[in-house]
């Protein structure tokens, strides 16, 4: 498998908070890699990093092998090729669902209308949301929406998929109909980063797990390995923590 990320010693300040470390990581292409930690680790801002929706301060991020974090980088190219999940959905209220997963194709890849269309409408039915498409958001329960928010992220045709949280705002009982579209994604070959607090959904369905303590990647490996076998007394700690609450 050929690599398609490799993030090298990137580091983000707030004035004098130093959110991320020297953080360095690469995946593959179609693997799923889940970021774990605690609230307040840099999760967020890593992923906000990698897509410049927060510019990091110095660091390489090589999508496909270009350095994206330059100047001269179109960044909202960058937007497309790495779609964002985010936590609270973040879908246009005033748009139907069609026009909402058609937004980014027409407004960002400036697609035809034809071509759009085809494309976000398959992208609905991948996510199980094909009777909702004249529907606006606030007819949708948050599983729907955050399915939709899916499908948006899949119509641009991304190289890979950001998400951050993605179950977290949800009632429990929603979240298991949004974690399995993930699974099926993962299965069919899409390159994701999950940040994630949903840990069975991380060992069984991640490829490698990233353990990040105040911005620092403690450890990372194989799902398995880490999970089974987690190497530093914080792994140990955090996860031993985790098996409580589940
Ligand atoms: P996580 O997603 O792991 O909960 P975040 O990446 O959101 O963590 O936050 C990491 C740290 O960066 C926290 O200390 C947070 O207060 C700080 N931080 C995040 N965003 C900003 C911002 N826009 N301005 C200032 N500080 C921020
Ligand atoms: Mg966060």
């Amino acid at each position: 498998m050929s690599t398609i990320l490799e993030v090298k010693n990137l580091t983000k300040k707030f004035d004098d908070n130093e959110v991320l470390k020297d953080v360095s990581f690469e995946l593959k292409k179609g693997e799923t890699l889940a970021v774990i930690g605690s609230s307040g680790s840099g999760k967020s801002t890593l992923l906000r990093c990698l897509n410049h929706l927060s510019p990091p301060d110095s660091g390489q991020i090589l999508l496909e092998g270009v350095n994206i974090n330059t100047p001269e980088t179109d960044i909202n190219s960058v937007r497309a090729d790495m779609g964002f999940v985010f936590q609270d959905f973040n879908l246009f209220t005033h748009l139907t669902i069609l026009e909402n997963v058609m937004f980014g194709p027409l407004r960002v890849r400036r697609w035809s209308k034809d071509k759009a269309r085809q494309i976000a409408t398959a992208e609905i039915k991948t996510v199980g949301m094909l009777d909702k498409i004249d529907s606006y958001p606030a007819q949708l329960s948050g599983g729907q929406q955050q399915r939709i928010s899916i499908a948006r992220a899949l119509a641009l045709k991304p190289k890979l998929i950001l998400f951050d949280e993605p179950t977290s705002a949800l009632d429990p009982e929603l979240t298991g109909e949004v974690l399995s579209v993930m699974t099926d994604l993962a299965h069919s070959g899409m390159t994701a980063i999950v940040v994630t607090h949903e840990m069975g959904f991380a060992r069984s369905v991640a490829d490698k797990v990233i353990f990040i303590d105040q911005g620092l990647i403690v450890e990372q490996g194989p799902s398995k390995t880490l999970f089974s076998s987690p190497q530093h007394e914080r792994t140990k700690l955090f996860l031993k923590n985790f098996s409580g609450l589940e």
